[in-house]
């Protein structure tokens, strides 16, 4: 295997100059202008892919931004076969964001690249790319490769679920491996294992058949936004958990195990007092804080409308209210599920003075990887051997609608979340950049990655 990494090693030049040429081409897929530029990346990423020796590569078309494929399958059928996800196209960036330098321009200073998209997701993507490229380069890998690079992932994936189901055996493998994300530091690295799911909800309370004057009308009619108030007041109990009958009924519990495991990355309380400057925590409290954003499913408020809220003062009674709700969910609750367990509790809950609508906005399933399997044991490996030290393993807080996408139609896969970037890459923000040692340990972690799979009976 040193080949391989000797190659790596001895090409990092050239991989960081074609890094370059791909972060300097705006494939910005929520913007319009951009289709043009956003296409050119994705027919660059395929000319690497031929380039390197991947074969059936193609630019399969999507709705909007087009999927890149390429796979390599010379380790034969009785070999395991690692499906290789990642984007090309990233957000927006101008350099009036705050940039100290055109977005669009990679720069390079003190070994870290500046450059919208080095850090997410080209960087992180093009480094699995380079470690196939190295092990095809000395002999035959003993894993088969599929490689699917999507152009959507910034504006939400709306298109891959469907992408997914439609291509079914072109995309089955036995493990998949998504690099992009973060670990928790250079010397730290880390796995994710699980992210959590999402359900979006409004609901509007309906009053008067106008906004009323409160001195002609206050104390006979129910107040929409007092209404809204009281119900909202009621979806959670005293001790932080959701009040919701049935919500917790299929979240699988932390095992002691685990909560060990994730122990070793937790921040400190004081940590986490520092990030948000809050007096005092709340929720539940048997579950340690780091445990409630992992592992716990949540409702939150997300915004209220209603009444008046301009300067000054305005008697009115409001006709109407509002409220934004959405709740992160866990293995193995499911989104649509809970979304009808808080409408009809919404509804029990709403006095026969008002009259009450709840519709449902968004819905993405939680994830959560068997610790146990040996493509775990595969990943952790890789890291000791590729980036040298032993990663962690990491719940996310977050949603990825794509796991669940791949879980489903692809018979359940296991998801290594295998990042090679930082949090504080200014993914999304300005200045975004990515620290090239990262890029060169991405690259050994992701060759070994694939010999350790390689040799998964
Ligand atoms: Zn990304």
């Amino acid at each position: 295997m040193t080949t391989a990494h000797d190659y790596a090693h001895q090409n990092q030049e050239r991989f960081q100059q074609q890094l370059i040429d791909l972060c300097r081409i705006p494939s910005v897929s929520t913007d319009p202008e951009r289709k043009g530029e956003t296409l050119q990346a994705a027919e660059w990423v395929a000319a690497d892919m031929r380039k390197i020796g991947l074969n059936n590569v193609q630019i399969m078309p999507t709705p909007l931004h087009p999927v890149v494929y390429g796979e390599w399958l010379g380790a034969g059928p009785n070999a395991k076969t690692v499906l290789v996800y990642g984007h090309y196209d990233v957000q927006p960036a101008v350099t009036s964001d705050g940039w100290d330098q055109d977005p669009f321009e990679p720069t390079v200073k003190d070994g870290v690249l500046y450059c919208r998209g080095s850090s997410d997701d080209k960087g992180q993507m093009f480094a699995q790319l380079k470690a196939f490229e190295a092990l095809l380069a000395n002999g035959k890998p003993t894993v088969n490769v599929k490689f699917l690079i999507e152009g959507e992932e910034e504006i939400g994936s709306p298109n891959l679920g469907k992408f997914v189901a439609a291509h079914r055996e072109l995309l089955m493998a036995d493990v998949c491996v998504i690099s992009d994300g973060s670990v928790i530091a250079l010397d730290r690295p880390s796995i994710g294992y699980s992210t959590r799911g999402l359900m979006y909800l409004e609901m509007e309370v309906f009053g008067a058949k106008q906004d009323l004057h409160s001195g002609a009308f206050g104390g006979i009619v129910h107040n929409p936004a007092q209404a809204l108030a009281e119900i909202i007041a009621q979806l959670h109990n005293p001790d932080g958990s959701v009040a919701v009958p049935g919500f917790y009924d299929h979240v699988v519990a932390l095992s002691a195990a685990e909560r060990e495991e994730l122990a070793k990355s937790a921040w400190t309380d004081a940590e986490w007092k520092e990030a948000t400057g809050v007096p005092a925590f709340w929720g539940e409290k048997e579950y340690l804080l780091h445990e409630r954003i992992g592992a716990r499913p949540t409702l939150e408020i997300n915004g209220f409308v209603s009444g008046f809220y301009g300067a000054g003062s305005k008697t009115v009674l409001p006709g109407k209210a509002l409220a934004k709700i959405s709740c992160r969910l866990v293995a193995n609750q499911n989104a649509d599920q809970i979304f009808g367990l808080v409408r009809d509790h919404i509804l029990r809950l709403a006095p026969p003075t008002v009259r009450v609508e709840v519709r449902q906005l968004a819905s993405a399933g939680p994830a959560l990887m068997d610790l146990n399997s040996p493509y775990m044991a595969a990943a952790s490996r890789a890291y000791e051997k590729g980036w040298g030290q032993k990663p962690v393993y990491e719940r996310g807080g977050g949603t990825l609608p794509i796991l669940a996408d791949f879980q489903r139609e692809l018979n359940q896969i296991p998801i290594m979340l295998m990042g090679f970037g930082l949090q504080t890459d200014g993914a999304h923000g300005p200045n975004e950049h990515f620290v090239l040692e990262m890029f060169k340990r991405g690259i050994d972690t992701a060759i070994c990655f694939f010999d350790e799979v390689g040799q998964i009976k």
